[in-house]
């Protein structure tokens, strides 16, 4: 595969067990791309306010945690996330956390703080970022912008299988924990999860990771001609 220029940016948006952090992370690998999860931003908000006590809305403390909320990626090493110098990566990923993080995302004050550092995380360098509002608010110019979906059921078990090994975890709740979160994630009045007129629709109900993977490289391929 050619190298991208720079700056050359793909978003991935859709709902919550899509596939679009699986699908993300191989085509960054494939095409030498940067991959930015902004997922794991609103996560590690919620993680850093939970183990600060603080009340999930826009009060003075959290406004100062946000202030000096440091993020960062290791993308060598098996994607880790680190948050004010802890590695969360595991602790990020509880169900808890899910419904904590799309609570946080509601607050203008939290998106107002994560999009510079989601934008300069990409500053100069080809990316894929995968979200909610990648193609929409972040990155509006994108160069390819994808909007990956899966009916319910599917999302559902995908994500229960990530899951399994946390008890209190079945199907019936992790069902109903993601079309809480799409309700909100949809309905929200900042930056709600919609497609981009400009996105390409793909549908992963009955596709493999690895179909869908092919089909955004050849839709790059045919903008690189
Ligand atoms: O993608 P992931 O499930 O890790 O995202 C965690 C939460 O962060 C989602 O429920 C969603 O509410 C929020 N989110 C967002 N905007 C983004 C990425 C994630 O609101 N760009």
């Amino acid at each position: 595969m050619p190298p991208l220029e720079k700056n050359f940016i793909i978003t991935i948006d859709g709902p919550s067990g899509a596939g679009k952090s699986t699908v993300s992370k191989k085509i960054a690998a494939r095409l030498n791309l940067i991959y930015i999860d902004t997922g794991a931003m609103y996560r590690c908000v919620a993680w850093a306010a939970r183990e600060a006590g603080l009340e999930m809305s826009c009060t003075s403390e959290m406004i100062t945690l946000l202030q000096g909320i440091e993020i960062r990626f290791q993308t060598a090493a098996g994607n880790l996330v680190f948050c004010n110098g802890k590695e969360v990566t595991d602790l990020i990923r509880s169900p808890e956390i899910d419904r904590l993080s799309s609570a946080v995302s509601g607050l203008p004050c939290v998106r107002a703080a994560l999009l510079p550092l989601q934008r300069a995380a990409a500053r100069n360098q080809p990316a894929i970022i995968d979200g909610r509002d990648a193609g929409t608010v972040i990155f509006p110019q994108a160069d390819l912008k994808i909007y990956l979906d899966a009916d319910l059921d599917t999302r559902a078990r995908r994500r229960l299988a990530e899951q399994q090994l946390q008890a209190g975890v079945d199907l019936e709740s992790v069902t109903a924990a993601i079309a809480n979160r799409d309700r909100a994630d949809s309905s929200r009045s900042q930056a709600p999860l919609r497609r981009a007129d400009d996105a390409v629709l793909i549908d992963s109900t009955s596709q493999d990771i690895e179909s869908v993977c092919q089909h955004i490289i050849e839709l790059y391929e045919k903008l690189k001609k």
